[in-house]
């Protein structure tokens, strides 16, 4: 017998989105100099939800100076312990307005409300109470007896995690006495926006915080601004490397948080069952806009056949629809040029041989959408192998004994994440040290804690975000402060 569920909304009466949104420098919205606005999309319905003001260059320079000037007279000489009241009430903020955040965050990105309120928004809670905990302890951190901020950071982010990446981006830095220049992703402003106004509801000295919009032009100015003393970015591999060029030669600092391709390896011993949620967590949360997803997933032969029969069968459960239902599982992908770039990657895996199967899931008529698609006979030549679709999309391999499971893990440029699900506590452990990636999950997958730092290997990136390392990121080295102190910079 099958039955539905009844439609569980969640409202989004809560939310006010206003028709159009300035710029956020020095404490208050302003209008673009540019004069030009675009439009951001609910992805799931492809209606306008609101205009958003892009950024040229003079509205770069005046946030820039605004963070200088904040950085210089408020932030830098206020103490540790006045920096996380602050903190804390952002933190506590972001706590009280947190339905506001997960509808908004749903009707901009997509993504099902389950996840934006159980994960998105109280995780970037936690990340404000985790760095306010550290902004009067700083020489406790092993980082020297009297660490010191960098300066302006000019902050990056992309769209599948808007508040969450604003939130690892925008806490260490406060923390650590730096200033900010934050640009969101071009399809993704309003949480970055209400963050804001959170920033004024909390009287954070003006200029601490700048939010500025646009492309990747925008995000470009910021990156080549002589103001900036650090870049930190998150997104794609190709973006990434063009920044390390443009900052070769400079005195910014930089942290590059990039793409990956993470190998989700299944030993025969593992509970297959909590394996399968495993598997579905890793590759379809957030419909696998994930840069650590575990996107190809490397079964032990003996018992490939039964744990892909078991997916198919989950699968088949997961619900794709309204990302406001509280039952939905699947939600919209975020833009039609991302959803094009997985079309693309899926036709490439039909055409190089690769099996495919698609969860049976009725495609609502507006919005772009991708139903759960698993690959089988996959090679580790294909192209859904070695590149990252950002989509929910999973690319299954086999292998026969751990040290083949390591070759074949290994066989990226990537490395960011990994997943070893085995009863045995020794091969957990070798497994952990032979893979070449920055975290490893251990019979489990896609969990996150401010506490722990997150960062990559190789074509990932590097840098640390996250934990006592992710200060290191935001404040001057030991040597660095030498030079300073020789006035040799
Ligand atoms: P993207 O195209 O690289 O964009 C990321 C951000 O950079 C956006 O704000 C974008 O602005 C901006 N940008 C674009 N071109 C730029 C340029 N030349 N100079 C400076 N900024 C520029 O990446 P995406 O497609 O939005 O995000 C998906 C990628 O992010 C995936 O590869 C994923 O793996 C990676 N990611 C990594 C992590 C991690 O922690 N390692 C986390 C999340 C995502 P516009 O949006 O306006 O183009
Ligand atoms: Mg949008």
């Amino acid at each position: 017998m099958t039955f539905e569920y009844a439609p569980a909304l969640e409202s989004r009466a809560i939310v006010s989105i206003a028709p159009s949104y300035g710029l956020f420098i020095n404490g208050e919205f302003v209008d673009p100099t540019s004069g030009t606005m675009f439009k951001t999309i609910n992805p799931a319905t492809e209606e306008v939800l609101a205009e958003i003001s892009e950024a040229n260059q003079s509205d770069v320079n005046a946030a820039v100076n605004s963070a200088r000037r904040a950085f210089e007279r408020t932030w830098s000489v206020m103490s540790g312990r006045d920096r996380a009241k602050y903190l804390f009430r952002i933190a506590r903020l972001l706590q009280e307005r947190a339905r506001e955040f997960a509808v908004l965050e749903t009707l901009d990105n997509g993504k099902p409300i389950r996840e934006s309120r159980d994960i998105d928004v109280p995780l970037a809670a936690a990340h404000f109470f985790y760095y306010a905990g550290w902004a009067d302890k700083l020489e406790h951190a092993g980082l020297g007896p009297n660490p010191q901020a960098l300066g302006v950071a000019g902050q990056i982010i992309p769209w599948n995690f808007p508040l969450l990446m604003l939130a690892w981006k925008i806490a260490p830095a406060l923390a650590c006495g730096n200033t900010v220049v934050l640009k969101p992703a071009e399809t993704t402003s309003l949480t970055a926006l209400l963050f804001a106004e959170v920033c004024q509801q909390a009287d954070l000295p003006p200029g601490v915080v700048n939010i500025i919009t646009g492309a990747g032009d925008t995000g470009q100015m910021i990156v080549e601004h002589d103001g900036i003393n650090k870049i930190a970015f998150t997104g794609s591999t190709d973006v990434g490397k063009s920044i390390q060029r443009a900052l070769a030669g400079t005195n910014k600092k930089l942290t590059l948080e990039l793409g990956g391709k993470a190998a989700n390896i299944i030993f025969d011993d593992a509970p297959i069952d909590q394996a399968v949620e495993g598997i579905v967590d890793g590759i379809f949360f957030n419909q696998g806009h994930v840069c650590c997803a575990g996107s190809r997933l490397l079964l032990q032969e003996s018992i490939a056949e039964e744990t892909i029969e078991a997916l198919k069968r989950r699968l088949q459960t997961l619900r794709l629809g309204d990302p406001l239902d509280k039952n939905t599982d699947i939600g919209a992908i975020n833009s039609r040029e991302q959803l094009n770039k997985i079309h693309q990657l899926i036709k490439s895996g039909d055409d190089e041989g690769a099996e495919r199967w698609t969860a049976p899931c009725e495609i609502p008529e507006k919005g772009w959408w991708c139903a759960p698609t698993v690959f089988t006979n996959v090679t580790a030549a294909h192209r859904i192998a070695r590149e990252e679709i950002f989509g929910p999309v999973l690319s299954v391999l086999t292998f026969r004994t751990a040290d083949e499971a390591v070759e074949k893990a290994n066989n990226t440029p990537f490395g960011l994440s990994a997943g070893i699900w085995t009863e045995k506590g020794s091969r957990i452990l070798w497994m952990a040290n032979q893979l070449r990636a920055g975290v490893i999950w251990a019979n489990t997958f896609n969990r996150f804690d401010p506490t722990s730092p997150f960062g990559g290997y190789k074509e990932s990136g590097f840098g640390r975000e996250g934990g006592i390392q992710g200060l290191g990121a935001y404040l001057q080295s030991a040597t660095d402060s030498d030079v300073h102190a020789k006035g040799m910079s």
